[in-house]
């Protein structure tokens, strides 16, 4: 039982929201094809769910009617699938793509727990046959989805020599694996007219060509994140291309499922998504300082001025970077550094973030009283306003990414479900 008062609330209620908002975005983009030809949407919950919880989120996705889950290793894979043990049959068949593959001794669980691997290596597909094997499974029991290498160049198969190489291994040829599905990353989605990308959708094309002269006939074609859902350009030519080859079309959001909406170049802001994961703790103790007072390690921060410190119980190994410590406060414009939210105010964090602990300069902030909710990501009302704090404000102060700010919330932080 955790009792310390830091957690993390997670709606999932504003996940099911923003998985509506993601089908809403493809079906507007989708108005002259048929409808039931609407692209599938692939929900990303790798790094345990963007660190919202994939035991959590994984079975309120399939609930909703995500029927594809993608994680990014096998033992993430068996977690979920156990999860999504206690849903309905015809919700817990939800597929589980392994986006990293197999490694050696994961090919038996990934079969045991009904994964789909992404697989572009020889040694991939030949530890899928020989678990197969063992399991006396028939032929094409055992379906895979690959990876062609459109220009990330981090996993796939590049389209041309390399594809006919792989396409000639024993185990395709003779269909024991089944290819399921084709898929392709892009490397700057968000990049709304990138030439790469035009040029990545070519590569794809070709391979997809390839595949079809192989007499390899995929259901399933996917490529593309958050900012594709939303990008019509991009959704249009992938659609062309699924339409081709007679597979279905597949998009893989994960970020905008939990709420952020991916800062696309151009920018162009989709409207309704509501962050998923509030992060909040409580003052434990208050104290007041004199000028010239310094607090924290080294005493970064020195006191300008009669000043009340609130101490809260959340540090660095709670997953709270600490590039987010607060210096002496006239050396920061007021509107930045860091904060969190205290009565519906912002409270500066003051001084060095330790290993367990955070101090917040409460000075301003009237009524503050050990125990009071302090919001670290989310949003609070209190008696002067609301206010609200996203992980975009901590990336943008810590030179990072909203994905990195949500999954290093560590796992000693106990995730609740609200709504
Ligand atoms: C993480 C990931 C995604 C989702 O990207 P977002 O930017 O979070 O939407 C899609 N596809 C692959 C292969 C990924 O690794």
């Amino acid at each position: 039982m955790s009792t310390r008062p830091v957690w993390a609330e997670v709606s999932l209620e504003r996940l099911r929201g923003n998985l509506e908002v993601l089908r809403r975005s493809v079906a507007e983009h989708w108005l002259d094809g048929p409808p039931d030809n609407l692209p599938e949407l692939l929900a990303v919950v790798k790094a345990d769910a963007y660190g919202h919880g994939v035991t959590l989120c994984g079975p309120a996705l399939a609930a909703a009617g995500a029927r594809w889950l993608g994680v990014t290793s096998v033992e993430e894979g068996c977690v979920l699938r156990r999860a999504l043990g206690v849903l309905p049959s015809h919700l817990s068949a939800t597929r589980i793509l392994v986006m990293s593959g197999v490694w050696h001794g994961e090919a038996d669980a990934a079969i045991d727990h009904g994964l789909t691997a992404q697989v572009w290596e020889r040694f991939q597909l030949e530890l899928l046959h020989q678990a197969a094997s063992r399991r006396g499974l028939p032929a094409g029991a055992v379906s895979v989805h690959l990876e062609i290498d459109t220009g990330m160049a981090r996993q796939g198969v590049a389209p041309g020599r390399a594809l006919a190489e792989l396409l000639e291994h024993p185990v395709l040829r003779s269909g024991r694996i089944a290819v399921d599905g084709v898929m392709t990353h892009f490397s700057a989605a968000e990049r709304l007219l990138e030439p790469e990308t035009e040029a990545q959708i070519l590569r794809f094309s070709s391979a997809l060509g390839q595949l079809a002269g192989a007499g390899i006939v995929p259901r399933w074609v996917h490529a593309g994140n958050s900012a594709t859902v939303f990008s019509r350009g991009q959704c249009g030519a992938l659609q062309a291309l699924a339409e081709g080859c007679g597979a279905r079309l597949m998009l893989r959001p994960g970020l905008a499922l939990y709420g952020y909406a991916p800062r696309t170049i151009p920018a162009q802001e989709p409207g309704g998504l509501e962050p998923v994961l509030s992060w909040k703790t409580r003052i434990v103790s208050l104290r007041e300082l004199g000028v010239g007072q310094g607090a924290g390690y080294n005493s970064i921060f020195r006191a300008t001025r009669p000043t009340r410190l609130a101490l809260t119980p959340v540090g660095y190994g709670d997953g709270l970077n600490r590039m987010l410590s607060g210096l002496e406060p006239s050396s920061l414009e007021p509107s930045s550094g860091s904060a969190m939210l205290v009565r519906g105010e912002r409270a500066r964090v003051a001084g060095r973030i330790s290993m367990d602990q955070t101090m917040l300069d409460v000075t301003d902030i009237r009524g503050v009283a050990i125990g009071d909710e302090v919001a670290i990501l989310g949003e609070q009302s209190g008696p002067a306003g609301a206010a609200r704090l996203t992980a975009w404000e901590h990336a943008d102060l810590c030179g990072t990414i909203p994905y990195e700010v949500l999954c290093r919330i560590a796992a000693r932080v106990p995730r609740v479900v609200v709504g």
